[in-house]
């Protein structure tokens, strides 16, 4: 079942579970004292045929003004991260917080993401990938999403072994979609990623680059965005990396380095990254303890969870909430609730592997 399906039934569902109020019995163990939400792309929907899978990595400016709206009508109060770790600190019981995040550094983030979140004041956070702006990225996602779209079947050679994916109708290019994706990231060797992308896709190494100069926000625009007290610029490494298959310095550098360069355009400290991809299999132990040793105040992940007390001493490891082209303000009340959470990771609230 391809992870669309699976988001697609959670939609299904929503609406009965929300009518019957099955959540509000969470709310007191597991809605914990606020969210941290995970948005990447936001853009107008365009009529054309779409991986549904990798849709999700975008959403509508109708739905961001939808969400935004959910949470001022349940009496959110709209924090940065900053005041996330405050609220993390303190003793006093709070209001209910929400944090609005913004993973890669999409251009649409400046030109079309922004100008709501500053009519709505609501501060947010976007995690750059370095080799965005620096059009030095490999936007893999896209370029699997038109080849799919394009073709009836994938096939290639890799190290020997012969890959062949069926992309025939919607099923099978949703499905060739996530195993392709997770191959990309499983067999992860820095030395050939470049080559083994090449192969996959048929092209020339300037054709793989050339989705960062179009997609990516620019130096100029990070500089100016960052300059608004409502934003925050996080790190999400150089390269966007799966970071669990990398080696303790290439690891290091990849944080570290992604800080620096961040901090010598924006000319103020970066305390605050996103682990790229983030699943258990991308980012675990070893990263999180990475990122607390370089000193940043969170390190969030794309672990569905809530936010609790307990998260004081494990702020390396924040998980979020996804906002994807499925969460309506039914998929909202139950992850926000505690009850998804609670499913998916057997009623743990702090994630730590
Ligand atoms: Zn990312």
């Amino acid at each position: 079942m391809s992870s669309y399906t699976k988001k697609k039934i959670v939609s299904l569902l929503a609406p009965v579970l929300s009518g019957l109020r099955v959540y509000k019995l969470f709310n007191p163990n597991y809605a914990g004292l606020g969210h941290i939400l995970t948005f990447h792309r936001v853009v107008p929907k365009a009529d054309k045929d779409r991986i549904h899978n990798h849709l999700s990595l975008e959403i509508s400016p109708e739905h961001l003004e939808e969400t935004i709206g959910f949470y001022k009508k349940e009496g959110y109060k709209f924090l940065s991260l900053d005041q996330v770790c405050e609220v993390l600190e303190s003793n006093e019981t709070n209001e209910k917080f929400v944090a609005f995040t913004f993973d890669d550094g999409y251009k649409d983030n400046f030109t079309v993401a922004y100008p709501i979140l500053k009519k709505h004041k609501i501060p947010f956070t976007i995690y750059v990938t370095t080799n965005f702006p620096d059009h030095k990225a490999i936007l893999w996602w896209y370029i699997l999403e038109e080849t799919i779209i394009k073709n009836d079947e994938i096939d290639f050679v890799w190290k020997g072994k012969e890959y062949q994916f069926k992309c025939q109708n919607t099923s099978e290019k949703e499905l060739a979609f996530d195993q392709i994706r997770s191959l990309i990231n499983q067999n992860f060797e820095l030395d050939h990623y470049e080559e083994f992308l090449k192969i996959i896709f048929k092209k020339s190494k300037e054709e793989l680059y050339a989705f960062a100069k179009t997609m990516a926000m620019s130096w100029e625009e990070i500089k100016k965005i960052s300059r608004d007290p409502l934003c925050t610029i996080g790190a999400h490494t150089i390269n966007h990396y799966p970071l669990s298959q990398l080696n303790e310095d290439e690891l290091v550098f990849e944080i570290n380095e992604s800080k620096e360069r961040i901090e010598k355009y924006i000319g103020k400290v970066v305390e605050h990254f996103a682990y790229p991809f983030g699943k258990k299999t991308e980012a675990s132990l070893r990263e999180f303890d990475a990122v607390k040793a370089l000193q940043f105040k969170t390190g969030t992940t794309t672990r569905i969870g809530n936010i609790f007390k307990a998260h004081k001493n494990n702020k390396e490891c924040l998980p979020r909430i996804s906002i994807n082209r499925v969460t309506d303000h039914h998929v909202l009340k139950l992850q926000s609730s505690g009850l998804l959470p609670f499913i998916i990771h057997k009623g743990k609230r702090v994630i730590l592997d």
